[in-house]
């Protein structure tokens, strides 16, 4: 009686990086290739940093340019989350990162290179679909293919940005706590942004 063969696996690169694919597919209940993106991205930043990644500490902050999968694999390789504030989401619609030492203010940015879904064909001609061509090559390219990093300065101030941790104050107008001195000072009054104009939502009658 013939065995059945054993669905295909992708041929992963080194088993650090397979290790951080099965913890990121498993936060988002399946593997896509952006993921594999965000990882690289992430593995790649803090090379360039020369910070062991993932961190446990606060000394790795990560700016990444969209939310969904690529965020993810990001956070997964640096170890950067909204919950520990380091990494925060500037929503460009970009699957791109910007990893910044706080210790030392180096920062780089790291974004998929425009020839990245092309080269993948020829990293995995045997693929699927293209969808399945990027999620194995994506594993296997090298960096300098696969991905672009480049030395940027911030424009935001760090100091601003992290703010004093236990900052507490209350809303004039609608009493509501602002940690992380999110406050907004107007004509002597302490706002919160929402109060200041920035509301997202309209409260119902
Ligand atoms: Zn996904
Ligand atoms: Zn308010």
């Amino acid at each position: 009686m013939a065995r059945p063969t054993p669905p295909p696996r992708p041929v992963l690169a080194d088993a650090r990086l397979a290790a951080l694919l099965e913890q990121c597919a498993a936060l988002h209940a399946h593997l896509c290739p952006r993921q594999v993106l965000g990882v690289r991205m992430g593995l790649l930043g803090g090379r360039l940093l020369g910070l062991d990644v993932p961190q446990t500490g606060k000394r790795l902050l990560a700016f990444v340019e969209t939310d969904g999968c690529a965020a993810d694999g990001v956070s997964v390789a640096t170890g950067c989350s909204v919950g520990h504030r380091t990494l925060r989401v500037i929503d460009f619609g970009k699957v791109a990162v910007t990893l910044v030492d706080v210790e030392t203010q180096r920062a780089v940015r790291v974004t998929p290179s425009p020839h990245s879904r092309t080269l993948a064909a020829h990293y995995a001609p045997d693929a699927r679909s293209r969808w399945h061509a990027q999620l194995a090559a994506y594993q296997i390219m090298p960096d300098d293919e696969l991905l672009i990093a480049r030395p940027v300065t911030l424009r935001v101030s760090l100091e601003a940005l992290l703010s004093k941790p236990g900052r507490r104050v209350t809303c004039e107008v609608c009493g509501e706590e602002i940690i992380n001195e999110r406050e907004i000072v107007h004509e002597g009054m302490v706002l919160c942004r929402a109060c200041a104009g920035e509301r997202y939502y309209d409260p119902l009658p």
